[in-house]
C-alpha cells in the first residue's frame, strides 16, 4: 500500500465512523501507520470534524507525538495513539472517540459481557483506564492508556470515551462500531434489573474466531466505505 492510499483509506475511515454517530464535533481522532514505516503515522486534524479528512489536512506524526509533515493542525491528545503504537507493534490502526452508549457504559463498575455476536469480539474483556476524564495531553497520560489497553482490542476510558485498536484501519473502524453496539445492548439488558442468560465461552469464542478475520472486517468496511462515499459525493 502507498501512502496516499493509506490517507484516502484513512479519510473513508473518518467518513464512516461519522455516519455512525461516533463523532462529537471536532473530536475524536484516527490514526494509521504510515505505509512500511514503523515510526510515522497518519491522523486526522485537529479542528475538523471526521467527515473533513482530505489528503492535504491529515498530519503526519513521529512516535514522540511531533507533527513532520501535513497542513492541518496536530490533536493535543496525540499521545494516545504514540504511545500505544510504540508498544503494540501489532497494532496498525487506532481510533479515540467520545460514542454515547459507551461512554454510558464506561460509568458502570461492571465488566463487558458477550451478551450478543457484537459483544463476543471483546470476550476476552477491555482495558478501563479511570485515572482522570481530563484529556490525554502527555506521553506519560498516554501512556497510562497504553498500560490501561494492554493486549486488549479496546479500552474503556471512564466518562470520556473509547480508544479501540486494529491490526489494519478495517479492523480498527468495525471493532469500535461493534464495541458500541455491544455497550448499547447490555445497557439495555442492564436496564431491565434482570440477569441476562450467557451462552458457554467455548460458543462464543468459536463465534468470534470466525468474525475476527480480515476477511469479515474488510467486506463490511469496503460496504461502508461506498456507503458513505455516495452519501458525501
Ligand atoms: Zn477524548
Amino acid at each position: 500500500m502507498t501512502s496516499d492510499e493509506a490517507k484516502r483509506k484513512l479519510i473513508d475511515a473518518a467518513l464512516i465512523l461519522d455516519d455512525a454517530g461516533l463523532g462529537d464535533f471536532t473530536r475524536g481522532h484516527v490514526s494509521v501507520r504510515v505505509p512500511g514505516d514503523d515510526g510515522h503515522f497518519f491522523m486526522k486534524p485537529h479542528s475538523f470534524g471526521l467527515d473533513e479528512l482530505t489528503m492535504e489536512n491529515i498530519v503526519t506524526c513521529d512516535m514522540a507525538g511531533v507533527k513532520v509533515a501535513g497542513a492541518g493542525r496536530r490533536h493535543s491528545e496525540v499521545f494516545i495513539h504514540s504511545e500505544i503504537f510504540k508498544v503494540r507493534p501489532d497494532v496498525g490502526a487506532i481510533i479515540h472517540a467520545h460514542p454515547k452508549y459507551s461512554v454510558a457504559f464506561s460509568t458502570l463498575d461492571v465488566p463487558l459481557l458477550p451478551l450478543s455476536q457484537a459483544g463476543s469480539e471483546f470476550h476476552d474483556g477491555v482495558g478501563v483506564y479511570a485515572d482522570t476524564i481530563d484529556l490525554i495531553r502527555s506521553p506519560e497520560t498516554g501512556a497510562r492508556v497504553a498500560q490501561a489497553l494492554g493486549k486488549h482490542k479496546a479500552v474503556l476510558l471512564q466518562g470520556h470515551g473509547v480508544t479501540v485498536v486494529g491490526r489494519t484501519l478495517e479492523e480498527c473502524v468495525i471493532l469500535c462500531m461493534s464495541l458500541e453496539n455491544a455497550c448499547e445492548i447490555q445497557l439495555l439488558v442492564e436496564a431491565t434489573g434482570r440477569k441476562p442468560k450467557l451462552f458457554p465461552m467455548d460458543d462464543i469464542r468459536a463465534l468470534a474466531d470466525k468474525m475476527s478475520v480480515p476477511e469479515i472486517y474488510n467486506i463490511n468496511f469496503d460496504y461502508l466505505a461506498r456507503k458513505a462515499r455516495r452519501k458525501h459525493g
